[in-house]
């Protein structure tokens, strides 16, 4: 179990699916507790670690979800956070004032959105992307919530469920009945990359291991190679990342899917707050800064770095995977 403390907000336990869970959580010796989250004024180190490891149940009541540009329509508001503790990951802003995993569980309401938004497009597939603000499979064990979504989605002949991870799958998500409405990503970096920034992760080695397995339970399965850093050993490194996805998982690779790293001034602070040795390259100076979908804007590389890593990923990956497709290269 990747979390030890769990809290649920006292509206959740208003939910026969809420209950559930506090009730199995109970049986386990969990001790879950009740009660309402106070925001912190500062995060170091240890409450971040603390944050990390404590799991809030809660609930949301919404009527629309923001889109989710490029790998999905939609973002699923259900999850936000996890247990992970990759030093550049976009949720690490969150963590100053709020700095716990949540799950929102009212999903009755989130499933009439998702069918709503499906109704309105009858000629084409509406894809809902459950990893836009979280891992999602470190919450599997204790709430089931990733099976349930899938069972969900295998009902919908035109919805697309799309998880991105770095983590294991869960017996119950093998099991799972998906009817190929599924999509799962697995986010691979380089070993160094891995190593020197993706704290409390999985290794390369299980990741692909899991990748195996998801493939073998009947999902499609893509590669999520984010973030790529394009440092001075950039080309050679994610080569053998490729040759080695090559050789342990053939061509069963459906999608390639490539994000190069940037940043935010708002991120950069709180990283370098949380992570004070961190070698992150964050030189503002190197990178461009660009406005994003939500109003801030982000550092990202220089436009001809990003056309080369374009060129590169696509010659290099129609070269070994002939059957799969590179989504983007963003
Ligand atoms: S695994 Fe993903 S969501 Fe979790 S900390 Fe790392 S980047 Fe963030």
């Amino acid at each position: 179990m990747y979390f030890q403390k769990f809290i649920f907000e006292p509206s959740a336990l208003k939910t026969e699916y809420g209950r559930a869970i506090f009730n199995s959580l109970s049986s386990k010796g969990l001790n879950p507790q009740i009660g309402k989250i106070k925001a912190r004024t500062e995060c170091g180190y240890e409450q971040f670690r603390e944050g990390k490891r404590t799991l809030i149940i809660g609930s949301r009541n919404l009527s629309r979800f923001e889109t989710c540009k490029p790998s999905a329509n939609y973002q699923l508001p259900i999850l936000t956070g996890c247990p992970g503790m990759c030093e550049y990951c976009y949720l690490i802003t969150r963590m100053g004032e709020k700095p716990y995993v949540k799950i929102n569980i009212n999903i009755d309401n989130i499933l009439t959105i998702i069918q709503n938004y499906i109704n309105n497009n009858p000629n084409s597939i509406t894809s809902f992307e459950l990893s836009a603000s979280s891992d999602p499979l470190p919450f599997e064990e204790p709430t089931g919530i990733v099976s349930k979504m899938i069972e969900n989605f295998a009902d919908m002949p035109n919805g697309k469920l799309r998880i991105c991870t770095k983590f294991e799958p869960e017996t119950s998500i093998l099991n799972a009945r998906h009817n190929g409405h599924t999509d799962f990503r697995f986010s691979l970096n380089t070993e160094n990359a891995i190593k020197e920034f993706e704290h409390a992760t999985p290794s390369l080695e299980r990741r692909i291991i899991a990748a195996q397995k998801t493939i073998d339970a009947g999902y499609n399965v893509g590669i999520m190679l984010a973030p790529v850093f394009l440092n001075d050993s950039w080309q050679n490194d994610y080569k053998l990342l490729l040759d080695k996805i090559k050789d342990k998982l053939g061509d069963n690779i459906r999608t390639f899917e490539v994000v190069t790293h940037r940043y935010t001034s708002r991120a950069k602070g709180v990283i370098t707050n949380i992570f004070p040795e961190t070698k992150l390259d964050m030189e503002d100076s190197k990178r461009k800064f660009k406005m994003g979908q939500f109003g801030y804007g982000k550092y990202v590389y220089e436009k001809d770095k990003i056309n080369e890593a374009r060129e590169f990923f696509k010659s290099e990956i129609e070269r070994r995977f002939k059957s799969a497709e590179l989504l983007y290269v963003v």
